[in-house]
Order: C-alpha cells, then sequence, then structure tokens
C-alpha cells in the first residue's frame, strides 16, 4: 500500500496566483525572444529606511542598461524634489484603492501609515521590453512577491553596520518628524526580523562598495538563471 503523502502546511501569506501567472508568463514570453543576457528576472531591493537602498538602486540602474526600476504608487506625500512619476506615481488615498479594487497591484502593503504597491503594468512593461525589473520594496512586499515568482526573483536585504549609523542618516535626511523618525526605527526593527528570508544580506557601510557587491550579486544571479534555463 503506498503511504499516504502528508499534507503540505497552510502558510499564512497566498500569493495571488493569477496575478502571478500573468506576469511570469509575460517573462516566459520576452525570455524567448531576448538574447542573451536578457534574462528577466526580478530584483527585489529590500532593508530599513536610511539604508541607502535609493541611492544604491540609483547606482545601479546608471550603469545597466539591462535594469529597469519600477516605479510605484503610494498615498505618501512628494518630499521636495521628487518627481510624479520618476520617484513615485503619488496617489490619493481614493485613487489607491480605486487601483486596488481594479487588482492593478502585484503587491501592496501599509509601511509607516501610508500605502505603496507595486504596479502590475510597470512590472509587466519592463519585462515584456526585455529587461530585468529592480522592485525597492518594502519586507512585506519583497516576500509576497518571492514567493510567488520564486526562481524568477532575487532577494536583496540592504543594512547599515548599527543602529546609530541608521539614526545618523534617517535624522540627516531631515525629512521626518520625531514621531516618523521612531516609526521608521521600529519598522527597521521588525524587518530586521525577516532579513534571514532573503537570499543576499548587502551591509551598505561605504555606497561604493555596496554597489560593488550588489553588481556582482546580480551578475551572478544572470548567470546562473541563463545555465537553468538552457
Ligand atoms: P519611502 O517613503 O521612504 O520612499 O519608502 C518607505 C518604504 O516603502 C521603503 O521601505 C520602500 O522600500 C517601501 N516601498 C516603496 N514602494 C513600495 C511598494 O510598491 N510596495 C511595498 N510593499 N513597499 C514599498
Amino acid at each position: 500500500m503506498m503511504p499516504e503523502i502528508p499534507e503540505m502546511p497552510e502558510t499564512t501569506e497566498k500569493p495571488e496566483t493569477t496575478e502571478i501567472q500573468e506576469i511570469t508568463d509575460i517573462a516566459k514570453k520576452a525570455a524567448d525572444k531576448a538574447p542573451a543576457p536578457f534574462t528577466n528576472l526580478v530584483f527585489i531591493i529590500s532593508g530599513p529606511s536610511g539604508a541607502g537602498k535609493g541611492t544604491l538602486c540609483q547606482e545601479l540602474l546608471r550603469a545597466d542598461k539591462n535594469l529597469a526600476l519600477s516605479v510605484s504608487a503610494t498615498t505618501r506625500a512628494p518630499r521636495p524634489g521628487e518627481r510624479y512619476g520618476r520617484e513615485y506615481y503619488f496617489y490619493t488615498q481614493e485613487e489607491f484603492d480605486a487601483a486596488r479594487r481594479a487588482e492593478g497591484f502585484l503587491e501592496w502593503a501599509e509601511v509607516h501609515g501610508r500605502c505603496y504597491g507595486t504596479l502590475k503594468k510597470e512590472v509587466e512593461k519592463i519585462l515584456a521590453s526585455g529587461k530585468d525589473c529592480l522592485l525597492e520594496i518594502d519586507v512585506q512586499g519583497g516576500l509576497r512577491v518571492r514567493q510567488a515568482l520564486g526562481r524568477n526573483c532575487v532577494t536583496i536585504f540592504v543594512d547599515v553596520p548599527d543602529n546609530k549609523e541608521l539614526i545618523r542618516r534617517i535624522v540627516r535626511r531631515n525629512q521626518e518628524n520625531e514621531e516618523e523618525i521612531r516609526s521608521r526605527m521600529a519598522t527597521a526593527d521588525w524587518e530586521r526580523t525577516r532579513k534571514g528570508q532573503y537570499r543576499y544580506v548587502v551591509i551598505n557601510n561605504r555606497l561604493r562598495d555596496a554597489v560593488e557587491e550588489t553588481r556582482k550579486i546580480i551578475k551572478k544571479a544572470r548567470e546562473e538563471y541563463a545555465s537553468a534555463i538552457n
């Protein structure tokens, strides 16, 4: 008699399978058409606010034309110098809720009391153009996308050497009031508890070194992916 196969334990986070299927189909179609070195991977960069993810991503994008950033939607107000469609699509709460209802997000999460979401259209556009997609999103969103995309995505957690450095950077940025700084520190502590679920951890002590290390991770992931599908 065949032994009974035990049931898989229920996970708390379930991928939205139909939405993800659409994205992976687009990725596969684009990968079929695209010559090497296009691999249609999704790179997820997460980590505490103040760890320098934004600058790191800008540096990666500047030197890598096969990589494009998916611009998210958010209900938070623009900071000085931020432009609609460049840093974020700044939505009202009503616009965000409408996009959610219309299933426009690959994932969304509430961070520091504001809503942030990865727009399906952005990711589709990037993958369909044959490029790899860069998502700079929080841990909740990062793990959701990872669970859904599996080997198509590479998770990278960016951190700073210690909390003192984090506080220094957030205060230096001078864009948040005391309450918001506290909230960002609490979120940072929580995010660090999920660090082990990321495939790579990059400590951003010196930006130049962190960029170099992340570039190596991207290169290695592309090579691994290319040899796995060939
Ligand atoms: P900030 O307000 O400092 O630009 O971003 C706050 C946090 O929201 C950061 O950790 C950032 O990575 C995250 N974030 C930005 N866009 C998204 C998104 O589309 N989805 C999720 N889950 N988090 C996001």
